[in-house]
């Protein structure tokens, strides 16, 4: 469940924001009047952001399905027949449930080296990883994204951007239901939620989920430090969407290969 009642730890959240807040003002006095009227509208806020922190499940996978909407329009989804969908359907046959959650699967055709999952069980391999990737280096990578969801790391990162953005905030405290998200609050939540370096903790988790993934299915475990050496040897060139967000992949596969030994 994901709703906390505003109690003790409500309170400490709340006092905690208004320092963040009041902090925000001294650094806006200094900055422009737009800015210091923004931060005037945040204060004003504050209790709402308070509030943010009770935002429902169902709130939760409004925003998410919203997210994920933006990305599928803003990405060219591979149809069905495409090459990319038929493999992609291949590898994740009898996935889209798994570990009690429901999962969609789509490919971009999109060059980067790049996947990700939302949090309402979206899943997204794009092109230029599968054109990398051997069929168990991408079922890996595949099992580290579906730990992000089922570990719920997606979830604690929107919570928290509700909590800093005065804004979103107002939309995560409404009383019932949740309010369609203007796509430039969307590009923010996106860029916070999705793209922003997920914490190492976050990572470590989804590597070792990705590792039990491969073996419960009966896949090669060595797949996945195999694909975080092909990420390390790429990360020269530049423009690697899993290299920006993600951890340093040479560590990662000696992390993993440790973990396999043990
Ligand atoms: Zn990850």
């Amino acid at each position: 469940m994901i709703k906390d009642s505003i109690g003790k730890t409500g309170h400490a959240r709340l006092s905690a924001l208004v320092t963040t807040v009041v902090t925000g003002v001294a650094l806006a006095v200094s900055a422009s009047p737009a800015v210091a009227q923004r931060i005037g509208d945040l204060l004003g806020s504050a209790k709402k952001v308070a509030q943010a922190a009770s935002v429902t499940d169902e709130q939760m996978v409004s925003y998410f399905s919203q997210m994920s909407d933006e990305m599928d329009r803003q990405n060219r989804i591979a149809p069905p027949t495409n090459p990319y969908a038929v493999r992609l359907t291949k590898l994740t046959a009898g996935l889209p449930s798994y570990d009690g959650l429901d999962l969609d699967f789509k490919a971009y055709l999109v060059s980067d080296v790049n996947a990700f999952a939302i949090g309402d069980g979206t899943v997204r391999v794009y092109a230029g990883l599968m054109d990398k990737f051997t069929d168990d280096e991408v079922r890996c990578v595949i099992g580290h994204e579906i730990g992000h969801v089922k570990l719920q790391h997606g979830q604690k990162r929107l919570r928290r951007a509700l909590q800093q953005d005065a804004a979103l905030s107002v939309a995560g405290s409404a009383s019932s239901g949740a309010r369609r998200i203007t796509s430039s609050e969307l590009g923010g939540l996106i860029q916070n939620v999705l793209s922003a370096q997920h914490s190492q903790a976050a990572e470590t988790a989804s590597d070792d989920y990705a590792l039990n993934f491969m073996a419960a299915k009966g896949y090669a475990q060595q797949a996945c430090p195999a694909a975080m050496d092909k990420l390390a040897a790429l990360g020269g060139g530049g423009g690697i969407g899993l290299l920006k967000t993600h951890p340093d992949p040479a560590q990662r596969a000696k992390r993993m290969r440790a973990r396999m030994k043990s």
